[in-house]
């Protein structure tokens, strides 16, 4: 059985080496992320070609997301790189410091100042530093130290509870979604959205600057939390941030915040990645902690979509090695995942014709115990409708579109193949498709399928039709010359 979680590799200098990139896919990336917050335009145009490279050779589709940076709010830069922060100095964060040092440094977000007030509790550098405000003055933020340590250039900050009013898109981001369309990538991950507001204005940038891809938010806000529901009505996706996530609601919060929100998602009919940390210890180490294992196998069985490498592939000192133990947990947790189809079909509430076709697709499958579903689609909806249920059936999504036949490589249980739908017949169509599935291997004669299409040949959201087939059992239809 393939394995039915994808992988989502962040790349970075470890694994920007041709090489490396291809031994990496081989292991069972799926998606890789480009991280805009590190890299030049040029960079990433790069390591686009040498992926779609990579994935050409694997003879499979590799997706592209491109991680836009958001308004992470920084501080400046310190004269010596860095200072050492003790516990009960004072320390001032000064929007109009230059070059920072041991009292005070400069901020990258201006209107800082404007957002805090006495009492608050910053968290510096993913929550390692903490900070109280003592009182704003002007354009200063006085603070005392609560929890010191070293404190380096361009470290991230976070208020304790959320609530700071940074625009979700900031300049550099709308330049990074032109790169994004340049490379022509699959998703587009909006860091830092408190609203379904900030998700409109992003898909309004993309479509301007042609961009056609699946946009994915970033939950690692107060707000977003808060917000979760219009959040995913107006994203394809979500990604369970737990990096920032952790910083605003306490680490402790996020596991039962990572399966509500999971669950969340595929009622909607939307996407998750399950993102940060996850291996961490392999950045240094050939093998995982007996905790990280838990917590990939924990997120397999919550129902992600994905599971991410951030810095475990981007510098990481094992990228091939970190994917394939990845993989070999995933593929054991997904052994012992409940199904409990009947439940979630019943809950389901569904208008749509080619929705409904899905539906009865997935439950027919799994009640015949059949090897494969085969599904003929332009989009991709009805392949994501039906991963939406996890039933364990792998879903072979077959799709003349290459736009769709990336995208789908995030889908949970999804696999998706390019096939030229050039005839208008359904039965040369159908036969063709169970043609595919016995070239990859997939099922033999006599196996069970069930087939879905939509009538006429070629028009998008038309899924209208399902066929339950034994391989082999009937002879090729007569081939019409068109
Ligand atoms: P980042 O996002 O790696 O871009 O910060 C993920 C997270 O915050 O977990
Ligand atoms: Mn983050």
């Amino acid at each position: 059985m393939p394995r039915h979680t994808k992988i989502v590799a962040t790349l970075g200098p470890a694994s920007s080496d041709p090489q490396v990139l291809e031994r990496m896919v081989h292991a069972g990336v799926d998606v890789v992320r480009m991280n805009f917050s590190h890299g030049k335009a040029e960079d990433h145009v790069a390591r686009a070609e040498a992926i779609r490279e990579a994935a050409s050779l694997a003879g499979r589709p590799v997706g592209i997301l491109a991680d836009l940076q958001g308004p992470k709010i920084r501080v400046g830069k310190f004269a010596e790189g860095q200072v050492e922060l003790r516990r009960d100095a004072e320390f001032i964060l000064d929007a109009r410091c230059e070059t920072g040092d041991a009292e005070r440094v400069g901020l990258d977000y201006k209107d800082l100042p404007k957002d805090v007030k006495a009492g608050d509790v910053l968290l510096l550098d993913d929550g390692r530093l903490k900070l109280t405000v003592a009182r704003v003055i002007g354009h200063e933020i006085h603070t005392v130290v609560k929890v010191g340590g070293t404190l380096s250039n361009n470290k991230g900050i976070n208020r304790q509870g959320g609530g700071l009013t940074a625009p979700a898109l900031t300049a550099k981001d709308m330049d990074d979604i032109k790169t994004a369309a340049k490379i022509g990538v699959d998703f587009v991950a909006v860091s830092f959205p408190k609203s379904a507001a900030d998700m409109y204005m992003a898909r309004q940038l993309m479509r301007a600057s042609g961009v056609d891809a699946l946009l994915i938010a970033k939950i690692e806000r107060t707000e977003a939390v808060a917000n979760l529901d219009e959040i995913l009505d107006a994203s394809d996706g979500i990604m369970v941030a737990r990096g920032d996530l952790a910083v605003e609601v306490g680490d402790a919060a996020v596991p039962a915040l990572q399966k509500k929100m999971i669950r969340a998602a595929r009622d909607r009919n939307k996407l998750t990645i399950t993102a940060t940390q996850m291996m961490e210890s392999m950045i240094t180490s050939p093998v995982p902690t007996r905790a990280e294992v838990s917590d990939v196998a924990n997120a397999v069985l919550d129902g992600t979509d994905a599971v991410m490498l951030s810095a475990e592939t981007a510098s990481g000192r094992f990228p091939v090695e970190v994917v394939e133990a990845m993989s070999r947990v995933c593929l054991e947790a997904e052994k012992s995942s409940d199904v409990a189809l009947d439940r979630d079909v019943l809950n389901r509430v569904f208008t749509r014709i080619d929705q409904s076709i899905a539906m009865a697709a997935i439950w027919t499958a799994w009640h015949l115990k059949v090897k494969a579903i085969a599904s003929l689609t332009q989009t991709g909806s009805t392949a994501l409708w039906m991963s939406r249920l996890n039933s364990g059936v792998p879903i072979y999504a077959l799709t003349p579109e290459a736009s769709a036949r990336n995208q789908m490589t995030l889908y949970r249980e999804v696999f998706p193949l390019l096939m030229s739908q050039t005839h208008q017949d359904r039965d040369v169509l159908l036969w063709e498709a169970e043609q595919i599935l016995i070239d990859q291997g997939v099922v033999e004669r006599g196996d069970l399928i069930v087939l879905t299409i939509g009538e006429p040949i070629g028009a998008s959201g038309g899924t209208n039709t399902l066929k339950i087939v034994r391989v082999g059992e009937h002879p090729p239809p007569h081939v019409a010359e068109q």
